[in-house]
C-alpha cells in the first residue's frame, strides 16, 4: 500500500479543522450561556421590584381603609349622640337604620383592611424569601459570568495558535487539493473527509455507498479518490 504523503497532510489538516470548528462551536455557545445566566438574576430582581411595588400599593390602601374605618366610626358616633336627643320615635327608627347600616358597612371596611395587612405580610414574606434567592443566584452568575470568559478568552488564544498551525500545514498541501478540500469542509465541516476499509465493503464511511472496484485500485494505489455521491475525499482506515 503506497501512503499518499498529500493525504497524510490533509488528514493532519482535517484533525486539526475539526479541533478549530470544535472550539469555534463553544466559542459561540458562551455568549447565550452568559446572557442566559445574566437573564436568571435579572429576573429576579424584577421579581423583588414587583413585589415592593405592590406591597407599597397595597399598604396605601390600607392606610386609606383605616382613615375610612376612623371616619365611620366618627360618624356612628356622631349619630347615636343624634339618636339620644330624637323627639320622636319616627325620627329614632330612622336613625336606628341609618346605624345598622354605617356598622355593616364599618364592619366590611374592617374586613377587607385586615385583609389587606394579611396580604402585606404574604407579599413582604414573598419579597423576602426572592431576595435570599436574588442573592445566591448573584453570586452564583458572578462566578459563573467569570469562568465563561476566562473560557472565553481561553479558546481565542487556542484558536490563534491553532490558525497559526493550518496556515503552515496548508501550504504543505498542494493548491488544487487544498482548494478541493476546503469547498468540501465549507460544506461538510466536520466530515470532510471519509475513511473507507476492506472490512466495511469498500464503502464511504460518510454515506454508505460502495466505490468501484477501480476507485478502490487507486486509492489503495495511493492517489487522491473523492466518494462519487459525497465527494468527501477518501482515506484508507488503519
Ligand atoms: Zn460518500
Amino acid at each position: 500500500m503506497a501512503a499518499n504523503p498529500q493525504l497524510k497532510t490533509l488528514r493532519e489538516l482535517h484533525e486539526l479543522d475539526r479541533s478549530i470548528i470544535s472550539l469555534r462551536k463553544r466559542h459561540e455557545a458562551i455568549a447565550p450561556e452568559t446572557e442566559a445566566v445574566q437573564q436568571t438574576v435579572a429576573e429576579l430582581r424584577k421579581q423583588v421590584e414587583n413585589l415592593a411595588a405592590e406591597t407599597k400599593r397595597t399598604r396605601t390602601e390600607a392606610a386609606r381603609g383605616e382613615l375610612e374605618i376612623k371616619s365611620a366610626e366618627a360618624n356612628i358616633r356622631k349619630l347615636i349622640a343624634q339618636q339620644n336627643q330624637v323627639k320622636t320615635d319616627k325620627e329614632y327608627k330612622s336613625l336606628q337604620q341609618e346605624i345598622a347600616t354605617q356598622r355593616a358597612d364599618l364592619s366590611r371596611m374592617e374586613d377587607e383592611t385586615l385583609q389587606l395587612l394579611a396580604r402585606i405580610d404574604e407579599l413582604e414574606a414573598q419579597r423576602k424569601s426572592v431576595e435570599k434567592r436574588l442573592v445566591e443566584e448573584e453570586a452564583t452568575a458572578k462566578k459563573r459570568c467569570e469562568d465563561l470568559e476566562a473560557e472565553r478568552r481561553k479558546i481565542e488564544e487556542e484558536l490563534a495558535v491553532l490558525a497559526q498551525r493550518r496556515t503552515e500545514l496548508s501550504h504543505r498541501v498542494e493548491p488544487d487539493l487544498l482548494e478541493k478540500y476546503e469547498f468540501i469542509l465549507a460544506r461538510r465541516g466536520e466530515t470532510a473527509l471519509a475513511a473507507v476499509s476492506e472490512a466495511t465493503g469498500w464503502a464511504c464511511q460518510a454515506c454508505y455507498t460502495q466505490l468501484t472496484p477501480q476507485m478502490c485500485a487507486l486509492l489503495v494505489g495511493g492517489k487522491i479518490v473523492s466518494c462519487q455521491s459525497c465527494a468527501r475525499i477518501l482515506y484508507l482506515a488503519e
